[in-house]
Order: structure tokens, then C-alpha cells, then sequence
């Protein structure tokens, strides 16, 4: 008997210290990352900014439909809005045959009920700023790029034109792609940049949003020191860095992971978008509920990335994407009875808040999620399941479960669920 548990004993030694061997920092960066008390969601949709009358319509449908829907403290669902400012004066640029850029802006009268509808959603708080660029792409390399390319000047002339309809490539604003594969901006550039797309933003919507989510995810050191010495605390992103773009205009590989509760370059916080939802794609609520699950298991917050795309549809299909959010958020707040809607900036605050009540800080609590969150990343779980130690940890999670649905005191799931987030992160 003692040699069976001797051997057993070894067993699970040797397979620890070759998982610690092989995936030691993984496990350390799995164990730092914050465990959330409550599930948290939150919809974050990009691209909103100059458009047609019907957008400022549209907006406001979402706003009444976010309104209604509540969590349990009466707090409605929030959607923030990445906002890029302006978009191309194409008569006037190629007017002056491309030589000089001009923009249109939100500044102008034609685009005041788009800016009243989201500020009115803003102060119902359905609606959280974030930036999202003075433009969708990098004017200089816009340019450089026009002489050859016979479908970026028709998409010039086009006066409904969208950024949408941009190659991807020059959709990444914080890189030069003017040649591929893209080069990096130079810091003075970026410097400038960020400083007038803060001034117009303050002009435009009185306030200045202290969360950025960089366009297409490529950003690098040089635009974060920017951001951070400009009112800019947290950025959203998709839990990787992309630096630039390779010679066919794709992504290139990512230079570094990131996870919720980062900090950046000048203290800037980061937070993770972690879900994809499109209903103009064909997602429904039911891809919403299996998030939520997901992460709300590992301690995370479910924040659900959409675009505007889905909404500036042909009227009925914007209609049938607002009501499968709709159908998605009430579902979820069905199934997770404790779940929270906030802003990415109340989130990010309590990230950098150990004393946070929507933190674990009981060690059973975090235990249990961090073995999830391992069983979870794939390179973890193919160790696991190779030296058979998924069992034994699948058991201890089990356990861990077992003592926190009785209630010993170490658990907090269950008494920070009802527990009443401080208010003073939520302003
Ligand atoms: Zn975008």
C-alpha cells in the first residue's frame, strides 16, 4: 500500500514540477491576474463618429434599450462607444490632388444629433466614451498611398463613405502603412496626434474619456506615453500587443500577452476584451450566455466586442441586431442573478484596487478559478492531459467548489455576490 502511494506521490511531483518547469511564468501571470467576486459585462462597441442623420436615430434606439435593462442594484447595461472623431473630406482632398489632408468632424453642425444622442446616452450612463482615434487610419499614409490605388479614390469620392470600407491594413491608424509591411510612427507624430485629437474631443463632448482602445490592436511604447501624458488610464485590448503589419498587410505575431489588471507604459491599466459579438454576422445571445459562463468561472469580466457595423445595416437588420443584444444581455442577467454593469474605467479602477469587494481575495476563491483559468490555456492542458494530472486538479477544483457552495468562511463567492460595489469608482 505504501508503495502504491509512494508512487502516486511521485507521480503527481514529478508532473507538477515539470508543468512549473515548462509554463512557470504562465502559471505565476494566471495566478496575479485579479479574480472577479461577480460576473461583469460589458458590451463595447467601436467605430461611432461622423455618419448620417440616421445613426444619431439609432443610437438613441440602443440607448432606450440599455436603459431597460437593469442589473439587480437598478444600474442599466452600458455600452461604451469608440469614438473616432472625424472622417475624410474626399471632395476637398482630391480637389487639391491628394496633396493635403482634410477632414470633416464631429465638430460640425451637420453631426450634432449623432453627437446629442450619445451624450444624452451618456448622461442616462448607458453610454461610456473611449477613444478610438481622430480617424480611422493614419492620414499621412492615406495619402502616400493614393496616387496608385484607384479604389481608395473612389472610396474618396464617395460622400456616405465609411471607414469601414477601408483596407484593413490602413485601418491601423497607429502604424505607417503607407508601405508594407508597415513601419512604426515616429514619436513626435504620435505625440502630436494624440495631443489635437484630445482637444477635439474635449470641444466636441466636454470631457475627456480616460480609456483608449487602439485601432485594429496595433499600437507600441510611443503612443502609450502619449495617451498617459494626455488623460489616457486604461486600454482595452484583445489580451495581446500587435506592433505592426507584414508584407501582405496582415497582423504580424503579436509581441506580448497581456491580462486584465497590467499595467502598461506610464501606469496606463489594462483590460481585456475577451468575446467577439456580431449579430450582422450571425451571432446570437445564446454565443453571449456561453461567454458569460466561461469567464464568469474564471473570475473574469465578459467584455463583448461589437461595431457599429451591425448597426448601420439596412433598417431591419439594425433592428434585429439591437434586439439579440437586447435578448443576449437579459438573458444573461437571468442566468447570473449577481451579475454588474459598469464602465471599462470602473473596471480598470478596480483592477488597481486590492481593497476592491469585487476582488477575491480568499484563497480557496482564487484557487479554485486559477485552476480553471490553467485547465483553460492550451499549452497548460495538453501537459495536463498528458502526464494525467488533469484528474487530480479537476478533483481539487471540485472540492474547492464543494466548500464554497457550504459557505465556510473563506468563500466569498457567495457573500460578495450580494455585497454592494463602493460607490467611488463609480463615478
Ligand atoms: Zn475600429
Amino acid at each position: 500500500m505504501s508503495t502504491v502511494l509512494t508512487l502516486l506521490l511521485l507521480w503527481v511531483v514529478v508532473s507538477a514540477g515539470l508543468l512549473t518547469a515548462m509554463h512557470g511564468r504562465l502559471l505565476r501571470a494566471l495566478w496575479r491576474e485579479p479574480v472577479l467576486t461577480r460576473p461583469v459585462v460589458i458590451v463595447e462597441s467601436d467605430d461611432w463618429g461622423p455618419g448620417p442623420g440616421t445613426d444619431a436615430g439609432i443610437l438613441r434606439a440602443i440607448a432606450a434599450s440599455l436603459d431597460a435593462i437593469r442589473d439587480r442594484s437598478g444600474r442599466p447595461a452600458v455600452m461604451t462607444l469608440g469614438i473616432v472623431l472625424g472622417v475624410p473630406d474626399g471632395a476637398a482632398i482630391l480637389a487639391g490632388k491628394g496633396k493635403v489632408y482634410a477632414r470633416r468632424s464631429l465638430a460640425e453642425p451637420e453631426f450634432a444629433p449623432i453627437v446629442a444622442a450619445i451624450r444624452d446616452g451618456c448622461a442616462t450612463r448607458v453610454f461610456a466614451l473611449q477613444r478610438h482615434g481622430l480617424e480611422h487610419f493614419w492620414p499621412a499614409a492615406l495619402l502616400a498611398r493614393l496616387a496608385d490605388d484607384e479604389a481608395l479614390r473612389e472610396w474618396l469620392a464617395d460622400p456616405s463613405t465609411r471607414s469601414e470600407a477601408l483596407p484593413a491594413a490602413l485601418q491601423s491608424r497607429w502604424v505607417d502603412s503607407a508601405r508594407l509591411p508597415s513601419t512604426p510612427l515616429a514619436p513626435p507624430a504620435i505625440e502630436a496626434a494624440v495631443r489635437e485629437e484630445a482637444a477635439l474631443f474635449k470641444q466636441v463632448f466636454g470631457e475627456l474619456p480616460e480609456v483608449a482602445v487602439p485601432n485594429t490592436f496595433v499600437w507600441d511604447d510611443a503612443l502609450e506615453r502619449a495617451w498617459a501624458a494626455h488623460g489616457v488610464r486604461c486600454v482595452v485590448t484583445p489580451g495581446c500587443r500587435y506592433e505592426g503589419r507584414d508584407a501582405a498587410g496582415n497582423l504580424g505575431p503579436p509581441t506580448r500577452r497581456i491580462r486584465n489588471g497590467e499595467c502598461g507604459v506610464g501606469g496606463l491599466r489594462y483590460v481585456v476584451r475577451n468575446d467577439y459579438f456580431e449579430p450582422i454576422r450571425g451571432h446570437r445571445a445564446e454565443r453571449v450566455w456561453q461567454a458569460v459562463a466561461t469567464r464568469t468561472a474564471q473570475g473574469r469580466p465578459t467584455l463583448l466586442e461589437m461595431h457599429r457595423e451591425s448597426f448601420i445595416a439596412a433598417p431591419g437588420d439594425a433592428r434585429a441586431a439591437l434586439s439579440e443584444l437586447e435578448r443576449a444581455l437579459r438573458g444573461a442577467v437571468a442566468r447570473h442573478p449577481a451579475l454588474c454593469f459598469m464602465r471599462t474605467a470602473e473596471l480598470a479602477c478596480h483592477f488597481g484596487d486590492p481593497a476592491s469587494p469585487l476582488l477575491a481575495c480568499g484563497l480557496p476563491m482564487r484557487l479554485r478559478v486559477w485552476l480553471r483559468r490553467l485547465q483553460a490555456e492550451p499549452p497548460c492542458a495538453r501537459l495536463l492531459k498528458t502526464t494525467g494530472l488533469a484528474w487530480p486538479l479537476r478533483f481539487a477544483g471540485w472540492l474547492l467548489g464543494m466548500r464554497a457552495r457550504n459557505g465556510t468562511p473563506a468563500a466569498r463567492t457567495g457573500q460578495s455576490s450580494s455585497t454592494p460595489l463602493s460607490g467611488r469608482t463609480d463615478r
